[in-house]
């Protein structure tokens, strides 16, 4: 059995009863919920940034030439996030923020792009 209740009273009754009250229940529930919502606030904060930095770079560097990687990671850049990949007819894969994507070049460049028609 899996004791849920944070207010370390002893449980009684059922032997199934996680919560001793409706208090502790909700409190429970109320704090997941908020783990829950400040996780995906974190994550839509990182994306945020990511597409930021690639909208950034993008427009100090509009020609179609390979940008080093660490300039997108000195600005914070985390290659962990992104919200989908597309590929293009010549199969190049391009990792997207919303509407900011890169490919890779070589082993330490990318190309953005910024995608058209959304
Ligand atoms: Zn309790």
């Amino acid at each position: 059995m899996i004791i849920l209740d944070t207010c370390s009273k002893k449980l009684v009754g059922r032997t199934d009863k996680k919560f001793c009250n409706n208090y502790c229940r909700s409190s429970f529930h109320n704090e997941q919920l908020g783990n829950r919502t400040n996780y995906i606030r974190r994550i839509n904060y990182l994306l945020q940034k990511n597409r930021q930095i690639l909208a950034a770079t993008y427009s100090i560097h509009p020609a179609k030439k390979p940008i080093p990687l660490s300039t997108l990671f000195i600005q914070g850049f985390n290659a962990m996030h992104y919200t989908h990949q597309e590929k293009n007819q010549r199969n190049d894969t391009f990792i997207f923020c919303y509407d900011y994507g890169y490919k890779k070049v070589g082993k330490n460049a990318v190309q953005i792009v910024q995608q058209a028609n959304i």
